[in-house]
């Protein structure tokens, strides 16, 4: 037979419940357990204690039903004193039948299901219910008889009753005397099965409630164990696709940290994927820089070569030419100077060029050079600010590129400012960096070019040859230092550099 697959799908996933919480199996192992021993010993002891109350219960009812006959028995009925004096015995007996059965009647209806009856010491069973002549004159059991040597009312278990046959019963025998002499008794029987039956429903009913409180409890539990699996796979899941709101471990307190901690390491890898993707980037653009560089050097070297050779033969050509020749001569030459210098810083760039690293005072190099720096700005009609550090900064450098560098940043700052502007430059030290400042109030750099102002052949001028400050860079670079700009269009920009100092 196929089972139903609702209730197949159930048990797999209380199955599958189990296998992810081996915790789930244990606890509920522990509460079978300890639910289960002190239940069945409270529903057996609980038992016990119904069956002895029943027990009292009957033995009361026996009682009041044997004093109850007592009561209503005539004052006298001892007939070998009177009425059949002389008579046999089981005249006597009819007699005292006749006498007594109408009376035990009478109370078989108010107690129904008990027997009872009288027993004369001679006569022997007088008169009995339920019923039954042929049982009169039969006699009682030996257990039945202790009452005639004991001479009070016994309460006694007999295995084979007048009133109820082989089985097992409960008899209250309770003596009738005359003058002083016992002679006879009243009993009153209950079957023991009863009791016992009595004692197992007791004992079913109260094991059927333990069960129940057992497979509620059980169920409650497992309900509860689910639905936190549940939970716990919604915010794995949840956690999986990336999610760390607060509604689904809310159920999980505990939890809370190693989340903080996925977290954290979720957004470190973020970081460095993206770390990982700029420098990808910067590797991808040094490249190119290099392929450049490295053509850009071979052409450089290829053209400077000639042009030397023409520069010679037109200086030569300038001896013999007349005076309108020679001015269109000297412009040739100018022009092809211009052009060496932009090859020249061309080859400044490349990366292999060979520096001369000493040990300099940062201060005197620029000191040396603030008068070249201030006859661009004083034509420019720009005012120049040297402020330089108190004390000695030493670096190692090569001091003709830190030159450079200067120049060509002052050199910008002069091109960006207008007549009457102020050209600052300050030296200080920082912490473990020398910083060299150029600042200008000039027109500032929009921001959407900051990003490319190091670019070599980035330029906004019309006779722009944009490798300064890619020269700069390059200079910065290999002297392990840093540069940095600040720039506000319309008011002004600031350019700092740090080289670590020699202490
Ligand atoms: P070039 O000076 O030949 O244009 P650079 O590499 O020196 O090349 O500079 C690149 C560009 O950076 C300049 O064209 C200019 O737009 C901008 N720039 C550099 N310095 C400044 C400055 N101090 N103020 C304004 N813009 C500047
Ligand atoms: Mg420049």
């Amino acid at each position: 037979m196929i089972p139903d697959v609702t209730v197949f799908r159930f048990f797999r996933s209380g199955d599958l419940m189990f296998q992810s919480f081996p915790l789930a199996r244990r606890a509920y192992l522990l509460m079978v357990i300890f639910i289960t021993i002190p239940f069945a010993f409270l529903a057996f002891q609980h038992a016990q204690y119904a069956k002895q109350h029943l027990l009292n219960e009957k033995k009361q009812a026996l009682l009041t039903i044997a004093t109850i006959l007592e009561q209503r028995f005539p004052d006298s009925f001892d007939i070998t004193a009177d009425d059949s004096r002389g008579a046999e015995a089981v005249d006597k007996r009819r007699i005292l039948y006749n006498k007594l059965q109408p009376i035990l009647r009478e109370v078989a209806i108010e107690w129904p299901g008990y027997g009872f009856g009288y027993y004369d010491k001679d006569l022997r069973v007088v008169a009995l219910i339920p019923e039954d002549t042929r049982l009169l004159g039969a006699t009682a059991t030996d257990e039945a008889l202790e009452v005639y040597r004991s001479k009070h009312t016994e309460t006694v278990y007999i295995s084979n009753g007048f009133t109820h046959g082989n089985a097992i019963i409960l008899s209250v025998n309770y003596p009738l005397y005359h003058r002083g002499e016992i002679i006879g008794h009243i009993w009153a029987n209950a079957r023991d099965k009863d009791i016992q039956a009595a004692y197992y429903a007791e004992l079913g009913k109260t094991l059927s409630l333990l069960v129940i409180i057992l497979l509620v409890i059980l169920t409650g539990v497992w309900w509860l164990i689910w639905n936190n699996n549940c939970s716990l796979t919604k915010l794995a899941e949840h956690i999986k696709q990336g999610g760390e709101e607060e509604a689904y471990f809310r159920d999980f307190p505990q939890i809370k940290p190693l989340l903080d901690t996925v977290a954290s390491l979720r957004q470190r890898l973020r970081n460095e994927y993206a770390a990982q993707v700029k420098v990808s980037a910067e590797i991808a653009r040094l490249d190119r820089l290099n392929l450049i560089g490295d053509i850009a050097t071979g052409v450089v070297h290829e053209i400077r070569n000639p042009m030397t050779v023409i520069r010679g033969y037109i200086q030569r050509m300038m001896l013999k030419a007349d005076a309108s020749q020679t001015a269109q001569y000297a412009i040739i030459i100018e022009e092809i100077d211009r052009m060496n210098e932009t090859l020249t810083a061309f080859l400044t760039l490349a990366k292999n060029r060979r520096v001369e690293i000493g040990l300099h005072n940062i201060n005197l190099i620029i000191s040396n050079l603030m008068p070249l720096i201030e006859v661009g700005a004083y034509k420019a009609g720009v005012k120049v600010e040297y402020s330089p550090a108190e004390r000695p900064l030493m670096v190692y450098a090569d001091d003709k590129e830190i030159r450079q560098l200067m120049l060509n940043l002052t050199r910008n700052a002069i091109e960006a400012t207008p007549a009457k502007g102020v050209l600052s430059v300050s030296t200080a030290l920082i912490g473990n960096a020398v910083c060299l400042t150029v600042a200008d109030t000039g027109s500032g750099i929009p921001p959407w070019n900051i990003e490319k102002i190091f670019d070599p052949f980035f330029t906004t001028k019309d006779t722009g040859t944009g490798l300064g400050l890619a020269i700069c860079k390059s200079i910065i670079d290999r002297h392990h230092g840093r540069i940095d700009v600040h720039s506000r269009r319309g008011s002004g920009t600031v350019f700092t550099v740090e080289l670590p100092v020699v202490a």
